[in-house]
């Protein structure tokens, strides 16, 4: 039986155990409280630590034997354990958090490999695992403050499918990052409230179903975008499953955004393509983090 924990962290940290790539038992969750405010970005990287070691402690001495990996989900640019970029939490942009966390961890007589992730595939494995299709394509996007993209099976790259280019429009500049036209500078929730300064997002939404032109404009937009990001990788790697989730999942219209990407990919080897909703849960992306852990070690 393998044996491992998966950790995620978003506006909160969880981490649960997995045996045999099965996620068993309650997740724990800090803070404990889902109504407290997000304070992980005021967390400094060694306290961050110390929370994966008390986690690891307390689900390891839960199995009787050994755990054989453990996994850790970071919103970010991630590369052989550095968290290259993380725009959420700074502090850990440019740490070598695999090496941080394998001493952390070791300090406490655990020695244990750990692999880091980026959160989105972590969420890609976690769907594949929960339904039985590992050796198949999954691709996700993650909508929230920042667009997220992931995919399993895992393969080496940047893949930050948020920031792709999907209009040449350059007043098209509200991205976190700063890159004109991107992905993320249309959908991400920060992005949206730099647009509407009289608005608040889910009022955009709201306003648009109400009839009002301007923010049905932009709704229209906002799935022509993700759209458009969608059909490039439909024209790169090929159709299949895409799942989309993330806190704002809930503004998404699955006809209106299929009925885009339609109109965008007309190849015929290309149209089997689907598009399902996941309602945001931490156990997908917990269950990933471990199976990442698990079958590549050494991302
Ligand atoms: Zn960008």
């Amino acid at each position: 039986m393998t044996k491992a924990i998966g950790i995620v962290i978003t506006d909160h940290i969880v981490a649960g155990r997995l045996e045999d790539e099965k996620l068993v038992g309650t997740l724990l969750r800090y803070p404990k409280d889902p109504g407290e405010p997000n304070i992980l970005s005021s967390i400094p990287v060694c306290d961050l630590v110390a929370i994966f070691s008390n986690f690891v402690i307390a689900l390891a001495q839960k199995g009787q034997a050994p755990v054989d990996a453990i996994g850790i989900a970071v919103p970010g640019i991630v590369r052989h354990g550095v968290v290259e970029d993380a725009p959420n939490l700074t502090q850990l942009k440019g740490i070598h958090l695999k090496d941080e966390v394998t001493r952390g961890l070791a300090a406490q007589g655990i020695n244990v490999p750990v692999r880091i992730a980026n959160d989105a595939d972590s969420i890609a494995a976690g769907v594949a695992a929960f339904r039985g299709r590992l050796e198949k394509l999954t691709r996700v996007w993650t909508i929230g403050n920042g667009i997220g993209y992931g995919r399993w099976p895992y393969v080496e790259g940047i893949w930050e499918g948020g920031h792709i280019t999907v209009t040449l429009d350059p007043k098209e500049r509200y991205c976190g990052c700063g890159g004109q036209g991107h992905l993320e500078s249309i959908m991400g929730h920060r992005a949206m409230r730099l647009r509407f300064l009289d608005l608040e997002p889910e009022e955009v939404f709201e306003n648009a179903r109400n009839g009002d032109p301007r923010c049905r404009e932009f709704v229209d937009l906002w799935h022509r975008a993700l759209a458009a990001a969608t059909a490039s990788f439909i024209h790169l790697a090929g159709p299949g499953p895409f799942y989309y989730t993330g806190i704002n999942v809930g503004f998404l219209e699955l006809p209106l955004l299929r009925t885009h990407i339609e109109s965008m990919v007309k190849l015929s080897p290309l149209q089997s393509f689907s598009l399902e909703i996941l309602p945001p849960d931490d156990k997908t992306a917990v269950l990933g983090a471990g199976v990442l852990a698990l079958q590549v070690p050494n991302g």
